[in-house]
Formats: structure tokens, C-alpha cells, sequence
């Protein structure tokens, strides 16, 4: 046990920029873990501010409906899922891209079940104002970053709920290069890059908008504007 804190610590690293640290929530979305519905293992590898590797695991998340359990990998620009219970997830692995429609109206909304973590009755005051009227998929964790990737969605808002939270690296790191690897951009709600170079908070940032790409200086303004 005495180990085991002590490498944990080697996280502290972490507060000091540059240099090359992994940072892992072993269980994201407490809340969802506890209910039996969706979390994640998020494990992500910082090397000099950026994110450079992703891995997820959401062992309750399912590829079309068979396997139990997947995993999402981002690394060099693309990205992959494959069955969590597959005995050779390397061999199975296959790529994913994120689905971009061409119009914003059918682009689909996923957001946090718990509305203490992201402002639900702002989401869905930009969904109207982006003409989305489909009701918005629900998922704990960064599961939602691996709905984005493959295309179970097209959009994640995450609205702060309170102006002091401050977003952990844990939380996002490994989710969002996921969903950039398979293509898509990910910001704050101002349209701001997520600064993973000055220690383990997104101190810089406020809230996360995860998208396909195509619409997402649209979904920008359309928070702006919300959020006044
Ligand atoms: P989600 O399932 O997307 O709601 O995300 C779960 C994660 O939200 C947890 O792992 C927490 O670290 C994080 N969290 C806890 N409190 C807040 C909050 N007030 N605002 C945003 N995120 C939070
Ligand atoms: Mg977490």
C-alpha cells in the first residue's frame, strides 16, 4: 500500500509544466458507477502540456448492442474502440470517426445526468436556439467523449453549474484527444483550446464543448450567447 501512495504522488509532477506524466480517473463518473449505469477508467499521457495518448475503458457501454464492455483508444490521430471482453483487443480493435452531419438540426445532444455537473436547462435553451429538437442522450462520465468519437452524438455540452468549479486533467484529458482523434474539436464554452500545461486543473478553461467539428464555432456562439 505504501507503493502504491507513493507513485500516486509522483502525480504532483503534475503541478510543474512540461515534462511527461500520465494522469487516470480509475473511476469517472462516481455517481453513475453507483447507480450501476455508466463510468468510465480514464487514462491519459501529458507530454509537455499536451495530450498525447487517450485510453477509455466504460465497461458498461456496449459496440451495437453485443459485446459487454468497451474501450476507445486515441493515439497519433486516429482512433479506435473495441469489446471490452475480447481476449485480443488489439486484433480487434476498429477505427471510429465521429459523425458530422451536414445539418445542425439533426446533430444529436449528450450531456451529463447529473445536473450538478453541467447546466441542463441552458443546454437545452442552445439546443433551441440551434434548432435541435431530439431530447438529449444522457451518460455519465467520459463515456460521452466516447459517444462523440463514434458518432452516437454529435455534441457535448458541459455548462458550468457554479463559477468557481475548476475542471480536473483526470476528467477530460483522455476523453477529449479521444474524440479528437477520431476527428472532432473540443473547447471550452468560449471557444478556448483546454489548457492541459499548467498543472493537474484546467484553471484556464471554463466548462467543455466537445463536437464533430463542422458546427462547432456555431454551438460556441450559440453557448456565448446563453451564457451571456
Ligand atoms: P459526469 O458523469 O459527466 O457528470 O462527470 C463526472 C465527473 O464530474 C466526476 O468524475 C467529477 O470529477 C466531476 N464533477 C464533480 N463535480 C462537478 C461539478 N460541480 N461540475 C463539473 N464536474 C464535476
Ligand atoms: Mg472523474
Amino acid at each position: 500500500a505504501e507503493a502504491v501512495v507513493e507513485a500516486v504522488s509522483i502525480g504532483t509532477a503534475a503541478a510543474q509544466p512540461g515534462g511527461s506524466y500520465w494522469t487516470l480517473d480509475p473511476i469517472d463518473g462516481t455517481k453513475g458507477f453507483l447507480r450501476n449505469a455508466h463510468y468510465a477508467i480514464a487514462l491519459g499521457l501529458i507530454q509537455d502540456g499536451e495530450v498525447v495518448l487517450g485510453v477509455l475503458g466504460c465497461p458498461n457501454m456496449t459496440i451495437d448492442g453485443g459485446s459487454s464492455g468497451a474501450i476507445f483508444v486515441g493515439s497519433g490521430g486516429a482512433a479506435w474502440q473495441a469489446a471490452l471482453d475480447s481476449a485480443t483487443i488489439e486484433q480487434d480493435a476498429r477505427p471510429i470517426r465521429v459523425d458530422d452531419p451536414a445539418a445542425l438540426a439533426s446533430a444529436r445532444f449528450c450531456e451529463s445526468v447529473e445536473s450538478g455537473h453541467s447546466d441542463q436547462g441552458q443546454s437545452a435553451e442552445i439546443a433551441g436556439l440551434l434548432g435541435i429538437d431530439t431530447e438529449p442522450f444522457r451518460i455519465d462520465s467520459q463515456c460521452k467523449y466516447g459517444a462523440v468519437a463514434r458518432g452516437d452524438a454529435s455534441i457535448y455540452l458541459r455548462l458550468p453549474t457554479r463559477a468557481d468549479y475548476v475542471e480536473k486533467i483526470w476528467d477530460h484529458a483522455a476523453g477529449k484527444f479521444v474524440v479528437e482523434c477520431a476527428g472532432g474539436v473540443v473547447s471550452d464554452v468560449t471557444g478556448k483550446p483546454l489548457d492541459f500545461s499548467i498543472g493537474d486543473r484546467l484553471a484556464g478553461n471554463s466548462g467543455v464543448i466537445a463536437t464533430s467539428g463542422r458546427f462547432h464555432d456555431e454551438v460556441v456562439a450559440a453557448v456565448q450567447s446563453v451564457l451571456g
